[in-house]
């Protein structure tokens, strides 16, 4: 298996392969990856978000839409019909998932809802200071230069703004990470190749987890990009399979 040997200006266009590949059987492999519990999960950031009316956020690596989602939900259910989602994605295939699912919903009539094509690591269509909150969902650990999406994600969010980063992380306790492990190596590839017909993407998905920075390491990487983290900067959800990392920028 050779992501490993592949030259760092190779990863874009491999990244791009893999989701591309999964598109389309995306949802279904992460319920089934992860037991339907990278919902709860997502529902826990929406509500540690705990947007204002009239927020604008920008969702990068949005993929399908379970942020943008979620976010518009939050929203409608505090009777708040101004805020808005602005969804980035490299792959246009993943994109489109996001829009289809989209489609046709009164979010979309109210242009509470925008879609671009675009790396995490180079937001140039967006001007400094624009968003209320940044997220980056299971998205930046495939990017890169995570240091490079920090720093964009500092230049687009507005004083005060805040930055959130959901990502697999890493387990402490030394008998849960070798079930994870055990999950990793041998259910998620398995997994993979049953319902995606795909095992090569899924082992890359469980390779990326690996080399991602540790929580302290990352939150380090937070803080240098400019942003003030209150305490040590991330919350441990499921004993450390996935963190939370917040900053803010003052
Ligand atoms: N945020 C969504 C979620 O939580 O369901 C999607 C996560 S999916 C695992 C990762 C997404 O990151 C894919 O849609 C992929 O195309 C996107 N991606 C990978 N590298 C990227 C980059 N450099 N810039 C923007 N998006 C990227």
């Amino acid at each position: 298996f050779g992501f490993k040997t592949v030259p760092e200006h190779m990863k874009e266009s491999l990244v791009r392969g893999v989701f591309s590949n999964v598109a389309s059987s995306y949802d279904i492999m992460n319920d089934a990856m992860s037991l339907g519990i990278h919902r709860l999960w997502k529902d826990h950031l929406m509500r540690s978000m705990a947007p204002m009316p009239g927020a604008k956020l920008i969702d990068v690596a949005g993929g399908t839409g379970d942020i943008a989602q979620r976010f518009l939900s939050y929203q409608d259910n505090n009777s708040d019909k101004t805020s808005s989602v602005h969804m980035v994605d490299i792959n246009p295939e993943m994109l489109a998932e996001g829009e289809k699912r989209f489609a046709g919903s009164k979010w979309v009539q109210d242009g509470r809802i925008g879609f671009t094509v675009g790396n995490a690591e180079n937001l140039e269509f967006i001007d400094d200071g624009s968003f209320d909150f940044y997220t980056i969902a299971f998205g930046i650990r495939n990017c890169t230069h995570p240091e490079r999406v920090v720093q964009e994600a500092y230049r687009v969010l507005k004083p005060g703004g805040r930055f959130m980063c959901l990502e697999f992380s890493r387990v402490e306790n030394p008998v849960l990470a070798a079930a994870y492990d055990l999950h990793s190596f041998y259910v998620i590839p398995k997994l993979g190749e049953l319902i995606a017909n795909d095992r090569e993407s899924y082992e890359y998905l469980v390779e990326s987890i690996r080399r991602f920075p540790a929580q302290s390491e990352f939150a380090q990487i937070i803080r240098n990009a400019g942003f003030t983290t209150i305490g040590k900067g991330y919350e441990n959800l499921t004993f450390g399979t996935v963190a939370i990392h917040s900053g803010y920028k003052f």
